[in-house]
């Protein structure tokens, strides 16, 4: 039989790498052998539907604001009672009054750069510059559950971001790289508006990144073995589940644990224009 391997130019992203770091072989099956599979994620299906539309056309009604389209004409979007609470926390939250006036808000923004012979992608919900001084990255949230501030801190999407930031942002600071101290990453959570998490960077965190996302990208590139995950647990909600015969069934939202939580995290290519 011969072994996978990553296609040539493969392009790495947050999800790519976690997929990875959560189970070598739904890497293989999703990125390599790019298969299709239909096994639900999650029961009950509709609801677990349903919130991922709903997070979907929050994250649009968001960018549509934060580009000018005026709140009231939006709010008429927020068709159902989780929207319409999401959206009202987002307009009345404190932790993000002022954006507007910092001047540079890049909504849906991908910055890449180069991890060895691959790329490394990030994908931004917002990047708000205030030039010559700081840089935040926003990233929108919808889970129903608030995860804890450690966990976040480890995820790779919190790696990823902030030092692909540093490493290709400086179109957005007048031509000068960021240094990593001007660098600070807010998770807001749709469901918990005071309580985001916030992650500063500094030099020393951005060389643990480097180093870290180097060396998973060339531990995946030089591999030819994927094997299955050893904890089950991460296959109630994996699409592979039967393909795998691992967890025949699908694990509801509400026994969701922490590590679960962003099987709803939302991209914004899946993110549909609005109609008005
Ligand atoms: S079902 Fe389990 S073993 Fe199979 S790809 Fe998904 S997480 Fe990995």
């Amino acid at each position: 039989m011969i072994s996978p391997s990553l296609p040539s130019g493969f392009t790495f992203s947050q999800s790519s790498l976690q997929d990875y770091s959560d189970c070598p072989r739904r890497f293989q099956l999703r990125y390599i052998e790019q298969l299709q599979w239909p096994a639900v994620e999650t029961e009950p299906v509709l609801e677990n539907e349903r919130r991922q539309q709903e997070g979907q056309l929050f994250h649009r009604m968001v960018q549509q604001h934060l580009i000018g389209l005026p709140a009231e004409k939006l709010a008429r979007l927020a068709n159902s009672p989780t929207l319409s609470r999401w959206w009202g926390n987002y307009l009345n939250a404190i932790d993000l009054r002022g954006l507007k006036e910092l001047g540079g808000l890049h909504t849906e923004l991908t910055l890449a750069a180069p991890i060895g012979t691959y790329r490394l992608l990030a994908k931004y919900d917002l990047i708000a510059v205030k030039p010559g001084e700081q840089a935040f990255i926003y990233d929108w949230k919808t889970y129903h559950k608030r995860p804890r501030d450690e966990w976040m801190a480890a995820r790779l999407q919190t790696r990823v971001y902030r030092a692909i930031l540093v490493q290709a942002g400086a179109y957005l600071n007048g031509g000068n790289p960021f240094h990593p101290e001007q660098i600070e990453m807010i998770y807001w959570y749709a469901d918990y508006p005071s309580e985001p998490a916030c992650f500063p960077y500094n030099a020393a965190l951005y060389t643990r990144d480097r180093e870290t996302l180097t060396s998973l990208i060339n531990e995946i590139g030089n591999h030819r073995h994927f094997p299955l995950t050893e904890d089950e647990k991460k296959c109630a909600y994996c699409p592979y589940r039967s393909y795998c015969n691992h967890g025949g069934k699908a694990g509801t939202l509400d026994e969701m644990a922490e590590t679960e939580l962003t099987i709803n995290d939302i991209n914004f290519e899946q993110i549909a224009e609005i109609e008005f």
